[in-house]
Parts: structure tokens; sequence; C-alpha cells
């Protein structure tokens, strides 16, 4: 027994709690499907620093189906970029059924690329590369999101080959339309394997974990797409992912997702958690029934939900006052008076815009008064991005326009190389190892030389 047991706790909770539920019907469609045991119930749960959480059939076998069109997505993406695939391609939700004749009237493109017709096209724009054939493209970068090298499970293959009419006629049509750019065979082939494709519901987390951490595996460490595609993916399946039930998806659970007919389903907390439901019995929609009910469920309990903007309740600014009421002031009345006008602003953590925004208000807060002095210490910042950076730079030369001397609390160079901080905020910023030392600085020279 270990204390990150309780994540695992939580999950086999949810785990019971819907483990009972018997709506939904197996796809039978693919005949190969109709096999599935509809008890299976497995749900899982990778953490951006790669730890793993699962309950129930966690490493059940089970067949990707429609949850490899994201990540088969990403993979033209990388490949050809966003502008090229969004010629064939669109990113508009299209309300209808995963296997909808949802061509745009104008141009002939599929609506998107987590439908079938958009997902053929996405397949078939995979190139071949010198080093491997396309589909074995497509199975490399399946098996690097996941983090383990993955198979495909050739009776399930061959049962939807033997079947897939309608998919095929889809590939035709499309082709009719010029907007599928190599044969409607071959294009259908490659995908019926990529729907083939076998992982349990911990590489689906995993397969969920990349995309909400930016395209790094977070298990394996490996980077697999840029976080510019890990993005675009996101976005397509937060609009998209859930067919004819992304909307409502999106309203409730807030999560982008997609869900397979086999019974998989992710959805990724992007920055948080990569979350995999597996579970035969589907709704109307093509969405398992449990996977739906608990993933639905552990968004509300983790606060997850995109809109609810989880960066809000941050502690960026840990302290805003004026030297006079710190401990070390001193006690005679004209030092006092002095660091009555010493802002003093202490940060904390990694600083991006949003952080950074906050510390320059909080410089202003400190003591609005031209000619008063500052110290902003950054001993307990992590790390600040260039947006960061870039600001606090212009913020500082800006108070030092308006007469406000500042001094920093740096001994980490959080603020960047002495050089580049003289460049941007055309000073030579002062910088201390210790708070008082700052405080003792700007007050001195506040003091003036008489
Ligand atoms: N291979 C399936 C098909 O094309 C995938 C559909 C799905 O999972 O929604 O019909």
């Amino acid at each position: 027994m270990s204390a990150s047991e309780a994540v695992t706790d939580a999950l086999r909770e949810l785990h019971g709690r819907f483990a009972g539920v018997r709506d939904g019907q197996r796809a039978t469609y693919i005949p190969e499907l109709a096999g599935s045991d509809p008890d299976d119930f497995g749900l899982a749960l990778v953490s951006m620093d790669g730890h793993s959480y699962s309950a129930g059939a966690a490493d059940t076998p089970f067949t990707l189906q429609s949850v490899s069109k994201p990540f088969a997505y990403a993979l033209a993406l990388a490949s050809l970029g966003l502008d090229e695939v969004g010629r064939w391609v669109g990113a508009e939700p299209s309300g209808e059924a995963f296997n909808a004749i949802s061509l745009e009237p104008d141009t002939g493109r599929p609506a998107n690329a987590m439908i079938n017709a958009g997902a053929i096209v996405t397949t078939a724009l995979i190139p071949d590369s010198r080093e491997a054939p396309a589909f074995q493209r497509i199975l490399t970068c399946l098996s690097r999101f996941a983090g383990r090298k993955l198979d495909v499970d050739e009776a399930v293959y061959a049962s939807e080959a033997a079947t897939g009419d309608r998919n095929r006629a889809l590939a035709y049509l499309i082709r009719s339309t010029g907007t599928l750019p190599v044969d409607p065979v071959a294009a259908v082939d490659t995908y019926f394997r990529q729907c083939a494709v076998r992982v349990n519901a911990l590489d689906l987390a995993v397969m969920a974990a990349t995309l909400a951490h930016g395209g790094v595996n977070p298990v394996t460490g490996e980077r697999v797409v840029s976080p510019e595609v890990a993005a675009q993916v996101l976005a397509v399946m937060a609009t998209c992912g859930m067919y004819n039930g992304s909307g409502d998806w999106l309203l409730r659970v807030g999560l982008p997702a997609k869900s397979g007919v086999s019974g998989g389903l992710i959805a990724a907390g992007p920055a948080r958690f990569g979350l995999a439901a597996y579970s035969p019995p589907l709704d109307a929609t093509g969405t398992s029934v449990r996977g739906r009910a608990a993933l639905g469920e552990l968004s509300e309990r983790l606060e997850l939900h995109l809109m609810r903007n989880p960066a809000l309740p941050g502690s960026t600014v840990t302290l805003v006052t004026t030297a006079d009421v710190l401990p070390s002031a001193p006690s005679g009345r004209r030092e006092r008076a002095l660091h009555e006008r010493v802002g003093v602003v202490a940060a904390q953590g990694a600083l991006d815009f949003t952080a950074a925004e906050r510390v320059l208000y909080a410089l202003d807060e400190s003591g609005p008064e031209r000619n008063g002095a500052v110290v902003l210490d950054l001993r307990e910042v992590t790390g600040a991005d260039s947006l960061a950076l870039a600001l606090l730079h212009s913020g500082l030369s800006r108070l030092a326009r308006d007469g406000r001397r500042a001094a920093v609390v740096d001994p980490g160079d959080r603020l960047g190389p002495p050089d580049l901080v003289r460049e941007r905020t055309g000073q030579d910023l002062p910088r201390f190892a210790s708070r008082e030392e700052a405080v003792e600085h700007v007050a001195q020279a506040m003091a003036g030389p008489g």
C-alpha cells in the first residue's frame, strides 16, 4: 500500500459505480467486434509526470478503431503541415454520424478528420517514406504515442476488410470529388489496418497524456509530435471528436476526446492528465456507455472542464508590501520613513505571461508613489518563459522611466543574463542574493549622498 494508491482508489470507486450499467450495444457491423465481452470495463489515468493508474480491465486488449484517427491526423500534420492537410480535409464539426457521407458541397472535402470520410483522406495523405511504407509509419507513430510496440489484430482487420463496403464506397465518392489523392482501395485498406491496431486502456491513457503533454510522451520522455501539432489535434478532438455528440460532450465534460466503436474512449486534460476507458457496449452516437459516464464523472471530480480555467487560483505573488513592515526594518524614524517608500514584491513558481502580469500589477500596488523604489524578490521563482521575461523586462524599464528605482533579489538569474536585462530594461538593474541587501541598497540610493 502506498500513498498514491489513493488515486487508484478513486478510479476503482468510479469503476465500481458504473460496472453494473447494462445499457448500450456492442458494434456488430464489424463481425469480429461482436465477440467482445460486454462486461469488460477498464479505466486508466496517466499524469504529466508519467505516473499511471488504472482500475478494472485496463490491460485487456482491443482494437483502436476511431481512436486511431487523432493520432493519424497528428502524423499527417507533422508530415505535411496544417495548410496542406487543410486543403484536403476540413476542421468543422459535421454534426453527423461517424460513417456519414459528409463532404463539403463546394470543395468536396470531408468536414473533419475525426469522421470516417476525413480519416480515410488523412490516412491517404500520409506518404510512404524512404525508410518505411505509410502503414508502417502509422504503426510506428501510434507505438511512440503509446510508449510500446503495438501490433495489428489480424482477425479484426480481416473482419472489417471483408465487410467494410460503406467505407470503400465513401472512399470512391471522395475520389470522385477529386479530394482523395490516392487509390481508394489502398487508402481504405491502410485505414482498416490502422483501426485494427491493438491496445489496452492503459496504452490509450498514455496516448492521450502525450497529446495533453504537448506531444512528449510523459512515460518514455520521447517527443512524438511538436507542441503545435499536439494543440491542433486536441482542438479538432474538442470540436469533432465525439461525432454528433461533440457539442454536448464539450458542454458537459469539457475535454478534447475521441471514441471508437470497439468501446475505447480517450480524453485529454491539457497539461494535466490523459484519461481512457474501455467498455464495448455503445450508445447511439457510437460511444462507450460506461466510458462516457466514467470519464464525464472523472472530469467533473477533477475539475478538468477546459472552460473552468485551471490557471485561475494561482499564487504567483506571495508578498506585496513595503519594507517598513518587514522584520528587518530599522527602528530609526528617518530610516523607517525611507523604508516606507520601498515596495517589496515576492513571486514564486514558474512564470508565464499570465503570472508575469500579476507580478507587474503587484509592483504597481506595492507603492505607486513616484521617486519611490521597489524590490522584486525572485528567489522562489523556478523559471520564466520568454513571454514572461519580455513582459517583466519591459515593465521594469517603464518603472525606471517613471522614476521608480528597482532592485531584484535574483541569485538564480531568473530575469536572464545581466547583459540581456541591461539591453531590455535600459539600466543596470542591481541584483542581490538577499532581500535585506536589496532593500538596504535602494533605501540608501533614495537617501542620496547627503
Ligand atoms: N473502423 C471503424 C469504421 O470505419 C471505425 C469507426 C469508429 O470507431 O467510430 O467503421
